[in-house]
């Protein structure tokens, strides 16, 4: 199975080296982040294994604007009319007017091990090369709870993008912490909480600093945008990771 629940009306859905969140209230679901654009079966599959149909979703949230987080938004989009929300420093990256992420060659330059190797290949075989922007999302409201279900409050968390948002998700004591925070990735030979490798982000002691904004909320779960759940709470988790900060490859 490629999703797990994590907690009530909470699961988490395996794309390809990449995790999405799927909160449900009743017939109603919102999806955080849409995987790869290869990944848009594993969506619409765990959404009927869940009992569900792709229409359910009312929303999708989009953490930051990289092709491994978009993926399957325009095929959601177009095949099932479903909206996409970022942040509104987040806007302009995800409709493809300006770029903050990582070029093939910058990538081709690290596959320098077996791991990097064959996640070269399935992230080529998801789609990676494939240009994906996504002209019809819209920024949602800066303040407060929004009103969709699971009602998740946006953490704006900028470094790793400059409109990088993470969610705090108050009825499950959970955060959503996009690629501000993750627990591993196939390119980085850290275990546990931490930045991705330098390379990734567009501004990594912006992200570091953002650690400030995240360890404040209360969340025990934490949910990153790769890497296993981590379920010792959200300041232990941002200890490590600017611990393990400067261990991180360029
Ligand atoms: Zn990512």
């Amino acid at each position: 199975m490629r999703y797990q629940q994590v907690a009530d009306d909470v699961f988490t859905i395996r794309g390809t080296d990449v995790n999405m969140v799927l909160l449900r209230d009743g017939r109603d679901l919102t999806l955080i982040d849409a995987g790869w654009y290869g990944d848009a079966r594993t969506i619409e599959q765990t959404i009927r294994a869940l009992g569900h149909r792709p229409e359910d979703i009312v929303a999708i949230l989009l953490t930051h604007a990289h092709l491994d987080h978009v993926g399957a938004m325009n095929h959601l989009h177009h095949r099932y009319a479903i909206p996409a929300y970022t942040s509104p420093a987040e806007v302009a990256h995800a409709r493809g007017e300006c770029h903050e992420s990582a070029t093939p060659l910058d990538v081709i330059k690290r596959l320098t091990d077996r791991d990097t190797l064959a996640w070269a290949a399935r992230i080529t075989a998801a789609g990676g090369l494939r240009k994906n922007t996504v002209p019809h999302i819209q920024p949602f409201p800066t303040e407060g709870p929004l009103d969709l279900p699971g009602t998740p409050i946006p953490v704006p968390c900028p470094g790793h993008t400059s409109g990088h948002s993470a969610f705090h998700l108050p009825t499950a004591g959970a955060i959503a912490t996009g690629d501000t925070l993750v627990t591993a990735h196939p390119t980085s030979k850290i275990k546990g909480p931490q930045p991705l490798p330098n390379f990734f982000n567009h501004d990594t002691p912006a992200t570091i600093a953002s650690y400030a904004a995240l360890e404040s909320v209360p969340a025990d779960l934490v949910l990153p945008g790769h890497g296993p759940i981590w379920r010792d709470g959200i300041a232990t988790a941002v200890a490590q990771a600017r611990e393990n900060a400067a261990h991180q490859r360029d």
